[in-house]
């Protein structure tokens, strides 16, 4: 469950259909309204929209529109609503950051759950950073085109600590919206799909949270994860690339090692007898087999996906 402004989001994958609702899945998650232009239509139409469609999971809308007072009237109806907000701004080919940061403040005071779709390759790290000070609650990547770098692109704006980041995209089998989430996307939004396969995947997605218990864990940074998996990095005794990350994320070695013993302290993590380091704090991800883990979990009586959602835990203490 993800919380973006006062939404609890249930399933990590949303669904863009017209406003036609035409094509809709009925089982998906959520599905985000678009193709909104409040610069050639009122209010009350996108109202009208929303309300009238009948569908059964609306997690929102995403409008265009260049004067602020339809955008702020439209953050109204969001926030009455409990809709998510979405500002399409894909149709640009630059972003003003500080001009968007003002736009953002100013819907964001209108109390409205607020979502920026732009091109992925337009936003860069402190772009991010800079709209998610200025009150973002996400950041939609639209990343049509960029299918080969995109995974890159969400590591290196999730270690910069953006706003939670959602992926738009046409993805076309469970593989491609895994690697995505395992970079450090939190949601992942199908553009327009067949809605048959919208809903498998929904379904294939909540059955692989309930065994794993962290459907957006990365992977081990010596694989390319992102700043996260350093909640299954061992200690840094050698030289590997948990130096590089320990960097990035502002640690030395020596206080990665306190942060993480103080943190395991009290909670299963500071057990691990006959484990490589003695500790489960220090162990790998539970994909990666390993009897010596495993045996402890299983003396303690911890399932995978416990183990797990303490390791979800222990990474977000870690980069805070
Ligand atoms: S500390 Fe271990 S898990 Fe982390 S990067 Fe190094 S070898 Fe990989
Ligand atoms: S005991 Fe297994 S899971 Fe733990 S660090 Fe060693 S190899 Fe990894």
């Amino acid at each position: 469950m993800l919380k973006v402004g006062y939404l609890s989001i249930a399933s990590p994958i949303t669904v863009t259909t017209s406003a036609s609702g035409e094509g809709m899945s009925t089982l998906a998650g959520q599905v985000l309204l678009e193709g909104f232009n409040l610069d050639e239509m009122s209010v009350s139409e996108l109202e009208g929209a929303c309300n009238g469609g009948g569908h059964p999971r609306v997690l929102g809308f995403s409008a265009r529109g260049r004067e602020m007072g339809p955008l702020l009237e439209a953050a109204s109806y969001a926030r009455e609503n409990r809709y998510l907000m979405e500002l399409d701004l894909t149709g640009r080919s630059d972003l003003n950051i500080s001009r968007l940061s003002l736009i953002v403040k100013a819907i964001k005071e209108k109390g409205a759950a607020l979502s920026l779709r732009v091109r992925a390759d337009l936003i860069d790290t402190p772009g991010a950073k800079a709209l998610q000070e200025a009150g973002l609650d996400l950041l939609n990547l639209d990343v049509e085109g960029l299918d080969g770098i995109s995974p890159r692109m969400v590591r290196k704006l999730s270690d910069g600590k953006s706003s939670p980041i959602m992926v738009t995209g046409r993805f076309g089998d469970f593989g491609a919206a895994k690697r995505l989430l395992s970079m450090g996307a939190s949601l992942v939004c199908l553009k327009n799909p067949d809605p048959e396969f919208a809903d498998w995947l929904t379904g294939a997605m909540s059955q692989y949270e309930r065994l794993i218990g962290w459907y957006n864990a990365p992977k081990h940074i010596c694989s390319g994860g992102d700043l996260r998996g350093l909640a299954f990095c061992c200690p840094p005794v050698k030289s590997c690339p948990v130096l590089g990350a320990l960097k990035k994320a502002g640690m030395t070695p020596e206080e990665f090692v306190h942060k993480k013993q103080d943190l395991a302290r009290g909670t299963p993590l500071q057990f691990g007898d006959g484990t490589c380091f003695g500790s489960l704090v220090w162990c790998c991800k539970i994909s990666k087999p390993c009897f010596m883990r495993d045996a402890v979990l299983q003396s303690m009586n911890l399932s995978e996906s416990d183990y797990m959602n303490l390791k979800r835990q222990l990474a977000d203490e870690l980069l805070k």
